[in-house]
């Protein structure tokens, strides 16, 4: 069926052709209800009107021109998510790998003008930061970097969710930067205690380090705000975005503050298509339909529903070892590994994700209806109860 496509995806043996809000349909024309909203991507629908317009809109007018000119609809874009996160910059790639690309060498070329020969990123365990040379070298799962040594020096590995491991590093005067995601997505959903980001920020400042916050996931009002880092009173100094920020359409974004919005100048760092017309006025569309239907608020309250819900319905049921989620990015983790409820909640036509092995991941449009969030619900709840 597919095989001239090299074999990097487990592919499910369905292919959609159509979508509208929360809902797919198949080659058959067998109607689906999508809680993954393709891993965090189409956070505000499938075909949706606005972004459709806009891109075919921008489409008509011109697709592409380069960055050596300016582009009116990167300029705007740029300002306005420098508006919504409190940053001073932006730079435009087309994918989360390549936004954390660039986190990456803004930090080291800190590093090196601040006299620092080999800078030394701290990265997590568990983290997942994209599959190119650097960022499969910052994510933490020897899986992912299985047969693709040597990997790049200058990252160093703590536990996730430990202030005191990053503490300890402190007399390492190789380091230059934090890069951590505010909540880990791929690595199973798992949110670090309140006090995790403000401690690391405390951390950064005594030491002079860049915070950098990878969003790609958590971002974009998935959790119930623009971004996962204003559930807490800091600001990172680098966030990388993605996903969600085109709704489908390819575009990454790292955003910088502060000292770190003035390392990089001409000749640092590019891209052919990064920030081009057709992407960021799509971005600009996406962010107003999330402005003008406020779907962080959204994300809030469904997100609380579904947790008490799913607290309610799972109650009891031994092997259902914890419920969490903030927002619209959820997470059921069993006690066993569960990747075969993703075929079984496909047959009953609704896209889920497992992740970690065994924790089953929902990350649906934040459009979804309440009709729609009962139907994900009750289909997850059955599903469970059968497998256990
Ligand atoms: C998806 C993801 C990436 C990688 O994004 P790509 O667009 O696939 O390169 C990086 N970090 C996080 C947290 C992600 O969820």
């Amino acid at each position: 069926m597919t095989n001239a496509l090299m074999p990097t995806y487990a592919r499910l043996p369905v292919t959609f052709t159509k979508g509208e809000g929360a809902l797919l349909w198949d080659t058959d024309g067998k109607q689906y209800l999508d809680a993954l909203s393709g891993i965090s991507v189409c956070n505000v629908g499938h075909a949706r009107r606005e972004v459709a317009d806009a891109i075919c809109a921008q489409a008509h007018t011109l697709l592409h021109t380069s960055n050596l000119y300016q582009i009116e609809h990167q300029t705007a874009l740029g300002e306005k998510l420098c508006a919504l996160a409190g940053l001073d910059n932006v730079f435009f790639g087309n994918s989360g790998a390549e936004a954390n690309e660039a986190a990456i060498k803004i930090a080291r070329l800190y590093g090196h003008n601040k006299g620092v020969e080999t800078p030394t990123i701290i990265v997590m365990t568990n983290s997942f930061h994209g599959r190119t040379m650097a960022t499969v070298t910052a994510t933490g799962n020897p899986k992912a970097q299985a047969g693709f040594g040597p990997l790049l020096e200058g990252f160093v590995r703590v536990e996730y969710g430990d202030a005191d491991a990053v503490e300890a590093l402190a007399s390492n005067p190789n380091i230059v930067a934090i890069l951590v995601e505010p909540i880990q997505g791929e690595g199973g959903i798992r949110i670090p205690a309140d006090d995790y980001l403000p401690r690391l920020r405390s951390i950064c400042d005594q030491h002079d380090w860049l915070l950098m916050l990878d969003e790609i996931q958590a971002g974009m009002c998935r959790t119930g705000k623009w971004f996962a880092f204003q559930h807490t009173a800091i600001k990172p100094d680098v966030m990388t975005l993605a996903k969600a920020l085109g709704n489908g359409v390819p575009i990454g974004a790292c955003l910088a503050g502060g000292k770190a919005a003035s390392v990089f100048g001409p000749g640092n760092h590019g891209s052919t298509f990064g920030g081009n017309p057709l992407a960021c006025r799509a971005a600009l569309a996406v962010i107003e339909v999330m402005e003008n239907e406020q779907l962080a608020a959204q994300a809030t309250a469904l997100g609380e529903y579904f947790l008490t819900q799913f607290r309610q319905s799972l109650a009891g049921i031994a092997g259902v070892r914890e419920i969490r989620g903030k927002g619209l990015m959820l997470g059921i983790e069993l006690e066993k590994d569960c990747a075969e409820l993703v075929k079984q909640a496909l047959a009953k036509g609704l896209l889920i994700n497992v992740t970690a092995g065994n924790v089953i991941r929902l990350l649906p449009p934040l459009v979804i209806t309440p009709a729609q969030a009962d139907q994900i619900i009750t289909t997850v709840t059955e599903l469970v109860r059968a497998f256990l």
